[in-house]
């Protein structure tokens, strides 16, 4: 089934315009539209598939795991990014939470969080994806619940939560906000990485930039969305980190749906355009990571 937002997911207003028409370049070419909210600017797939119908966007392999056991220069390049994603990752953790305790929300098959248990933290995770969730936890002994709900937080607290591109994939956007606010030791960090529409790669590529990614990414952030959201769960901006080789991995993509064909060169010059204009005409980077902490009132 398919369901109608009749207020903002960011500011509760309930006027909308149409933004963009779009479609599922990735796995159904189905067409999906993008509204944008009259008030603060939110743009969010309208009308989107409700949490029961949702799932069936998501049965491809490739997306589920994105290291399918592939030959070819591109493959061990995107191998090499991924360890180099890791550390990145792992590094801005440890530079906001030097010791403690980290949930990765989407943690996947868990070599993130694999990572930083080598580096003395305790780690846990929450995967809605039963194979993906298995894996982690009988390969890399992490800790794993399928819902974030299922988390107590009288019992449960961390010192770091993280949510590397999660927060667009989330029907309860509000509500899983408020239960990370709610799992946060006093002082902790919640780190979101999320795809950023207002970049140059994605004013490029219009219906075919691939952060779009419809249905899957149910709302499109900007700095200035996520700034509101975040006040509105009692949440400071401490930081904003590009994730610059995002750049190149989504002009790859978006080249694909764009052209029918894969073009690495065009990909590797667009990305690199798209990191340079980010800092030029203050659009911000293709992806970007929030680090946020708790406002003290
Ligand atoms: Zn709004």
């Amino acid at each position: 089934m398919n369901e109608n937002l009749s207020s903002c997911p960011v500011c509760g207003k309930s006027g909308f315009s149409n933004f963009l028409e779009t479609a599922d370049y990735f796995l159904t070419n189905e067409p999906f539209s993008i509204q944008k909210c009259n008030d603060c600017g939110f743009k969010f797939v309208n009308p989107r598939p409700d949490i029961r119908e949702i799932g069936r966007y998501y049965q491809s392999d490739e997306y589920i795991s994105h290291d399918a056991e592939k030959a070819g220069l591109v493959t061990r390049l995107y191998k090499i990014a991924r360890v180099f994603s890791i550390r990145t990752k792992f590094n801005i953790v440890n530079r906001y939470t030097s010791s403690g305790s980290i949930l990765d929300i989407g943690c996947g098959t868990g070599e993130f969080l694999h990572y930083c248990n080598s580096k003395g933290y305790d780690v846990s995770g929450v995967e809605p994806n039963e194979k993906a969730g298995s894996f982690a936890q009988q390969v890399n002994g992490i800790p794993v619940t399928t819902a974030l709900g299922k988390l107590d937080p009288l019992t449960c607290k961390f010192s770091c939560i993280t949510m590397w591109h999660v927060l667009e994939h989330l029907h309860e956007l509000n509500e899983s906000l408020e239960q990370v606010k709610s799992l946060l030791l006093p002082g902790g960090v919640f780190i979101a990485a999320v795809p950023n529409s207002n970049s140059w790669d994605a004013a490029h590529y219009g219906k075919y930039w691939a952060a779009y990614d419809v249905p899957r990414h149910l709302y499109h952030f900007t700095e200035s969305s996520v700034t509101i959201l975040a006040k509105n769960h009692g949440f400071e901006i401490v930081k904003t980190v590009p994730q610059k080789l995002d750049a190149f991995y989504v002009s790859m993509l978006s080249e694909k749906y764009l052209t029918g064909k894969t073009n690495h060169v065009k990909a590797f010059f667009k990305g690199a355009w798209s990191n340079f204009m980010a800092g030029i005409a203050t659009r911000g980077h293709s992806s970007q990571i929030f680090i946020l902490s708790v406002k003290k009132t």
